[in-house]
């Protein structure tokens, strides 16, 4: 079966349905967005039943190895010392993530100007300054305006509640002397829109039943729906087809029973994510694009950036209620965030303050850790732990490096019979510095709070869920694949639109600069009203 669209949209995750929001926003486009996962229904959600623990851990696991699910593709991450996380349904990895949302710094679209390594972006921070603006309104953003960190906040939601944990974490910093702001999160602390409030239960990882976290299903998706976009889950795109002439003509997708369908669109949108849009790609090759389409760089797939990862974390002498509010978004310290000459490395890191760990939670890993045997005293131990630890991230910069990558594995298909990925990654000298320097630094202010340091160590490996730069914009075709309007070198109605494009990676989560660039891009796209012309 063949049918025609002005628009195809691959992959209704973060970026998706930013973009599929934005273009049926003003312009009477005829839109498909196919997505390979299904559709999800909130009041299933692990997060509404006492066992969402266990969820967790198995079905709604951020990792697809472990979940598993039809609309999983195989990720090999042997070669890698951090796992792949994601999640494939519609609404992409935002139904599961944190909703983390500080946007990148103004230094980090600049980093081979300023500090010699990575490249500089084609576009700059003030370029994507109102496209962050627009993209905070549209998710329902927290925090706190004044930051002298992140100046360039002006409007955000209420703050979330630092909680006794926050606010004893936050007296280290004080006496530190070091920056700290409360969080910024893409989640509702009052009503914002027609959503509600945050109800403080923690379980932001498995789906938010409450719709107060902002993932794509509930923010972008609902108001793109009925400016008329039309979406099709467990529909998996197999290949991006080219015309004669060499430019996009359209995708080729299967249903869940394997039935082959065509689609004609006169643009093609890939948001699939940081792996999932190289591998669509490199899948995409013909005898014109013999290595995948947009990859006469040699770049696609490489490049990736994961952000490593370290973990601290600290018991206290006192209930904090610490495992108490949403999972991740507490405060944040960026005291180290810009490079400093008298480091082993340059650029740097954010300190994300996390809540306590869940009871089962509590109890698994203080078991494995032979901090809370099982039998006699396990009450006594457990209670000694439980709502009294505070654990802090270091986000790192990750570098852009050639040999870091994904490629196509043959010999691992997934349900539709396309092939999965084999993920190469090492870390970097100036990595490893960094995470040392984090580690400490962490040590030192949850020390200085008045905590006893447990736990410490990097990378930790169940965390690749910032998955960036296997798809680099530039502006030389020859070192990069796409250009600053994020159109594949060589195929302009062809556009990636998601965290692939990443020059380099910033030391935040990316969504918020991932959207704004998908917002950026797309406005690009609907000033062409006669799509034709691209
Ligand atoms: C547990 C967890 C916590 C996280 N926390 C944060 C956080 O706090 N802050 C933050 O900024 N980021 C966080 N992230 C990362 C964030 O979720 C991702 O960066 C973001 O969702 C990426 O957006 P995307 O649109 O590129 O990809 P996704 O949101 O992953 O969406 C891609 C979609 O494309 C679909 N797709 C892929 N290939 C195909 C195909 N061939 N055909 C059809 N459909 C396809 C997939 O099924 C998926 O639904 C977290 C991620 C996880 C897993
Ligand atoms: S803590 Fe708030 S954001 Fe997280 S799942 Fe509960 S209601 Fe949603």
């Amino acid at each position: 079966m063949k049918e025609t669209f002005d628009i195809v949209i691959v992959g209704s995750g973060a970026s998706g349905a930013a973009a599929a929001w934005r273009l049926s926003r003003d312009q009477s486009f005829r839109i498909l967005c196919l997505e390979q996962g299904h559709l999800s229904d909130p009041s299933k959600y692990p997060s509404t039943r006492p066992d969402w623990e266990i969820s967790r851990g198995s079905d709604y696991s951020s990792n697809p190895s472990v979940r598993n699910n039809p609309a999983d593709y195989p990720i090999d991450d042997s070669n890698s010392p951090i796992s792949i996380a994601n999640y494939n349904g519609f609404g992409g990895s935002t139904i599961l993530y944190s909703g983390h949302f500080p946007r990148m710094h103004p230094s980090d679209f600049r980093t081979f100007s300023l500090d010699g390594v990575g490249q500089d972006w084609p576009i700059s921070y003030a370029d994507l300054k109102p496209f962050f603006e627009l993209n905070e309104n549209m998710m329902g953003v927290a925090g706190l305006v004044g930051d002298p960190a992140n100046p360039e906040y002006h409007s955000l939601l209420p703050p979330v509640p630092l909680g006794k944990m926050g606010r004893r974490v936050a007296e280290g910093f004080n006496s530190m002397g070091w920056h700290w702001w409360p969080s910024y999160v893409a989640i509702n602390t009052r009503q914002h829109g027609n959503r509600g409030s945050c109800i403080n239960l923690g379980p932001c990882n498995t789906g938010c039943a409450q719709g107060a976290k902002g993932s794509v299903d509930v923010t972008y998706w609902p108001i793109a729906m009925r400016q008329g976009v039309e979406v099709r889950t467990n529909s998996r795109v197999l290949k991006v087809t080219l015309d004669l002439q060499g430019k996009a003509k359209g995708v080729i997708y299967a249903d869940l029973e394997g039935t082959l369908y065509e689609i004609y669109a006169r643009v093609v949108v890939v948001a699939c994510s940081g792996v999932g849009t190289p591998r669509l790609l490199l899948n995409s090759r013909s005898a014109e694009y013999p290595d995948g389409l947009g990859n006469q760089s040699g770049l696609l797939g490489r490049n990736l950036m994961l952000h490593p990862l370290a973990y601290v974390e600290a018991v206290f002498d006192q209930d904090l209620q610490s495992s108490i509010g949403p999972h991740g978004a507490s405060l944040l310290s960026q005291q180290f965030y810009e490079t400093n000459l008298d480091n082993d490395f340059v650029r740097g890191y954010t300190m994300q303050v996390l809540r306590g760990a869940p009871a089962a939670e509590t109890a698994n890993t203080g078991f494995f850790m032979r901090q809370i045997p099982l039998g006699e005293n396990h009450h006594q131990k457990f209670h000694q732990t439980f709502n009294r630890t505070a654990g802090i991230a270091v986000i790192s910069e990750d570098l852009p490096e050639l040999g870091n990558r994904i490629e196509l594995d043959s010999e691992n298909l997934d349900s539709s019979g396309m092939p999965g990925i084999k993920v190469h990654y090492k870390l970097s000298d100036n990595t490893r510095n960094m995470l040392k320097h984090g580690i400490e630094s962490s040590k030192q202010v949850l020390q200085a709070a008045g905590g006893k340091v447990t736990t410490s160590f990097a990378p930790v490996k169940h965390t690749g869920w910032h998955l960036m730069g296997t798809a680099c914009m530039g502006d030389n075709p020859e070192k990069s694949v796409v250009n600053k309007h994020c159109q594949v070198h060589g195929i302009p109605n062809l556009f990636v639109v998601d965290s692939s494009v990443f020059v380099t990676s910033g030391a935040v989560n990316p969504v918020a600069t991932a959207q704004a660039v998908t917002l950026w891009a797309c406005d690009f796209i609907s000033q062409h009203k006669n799509l034709q012309l691209l």
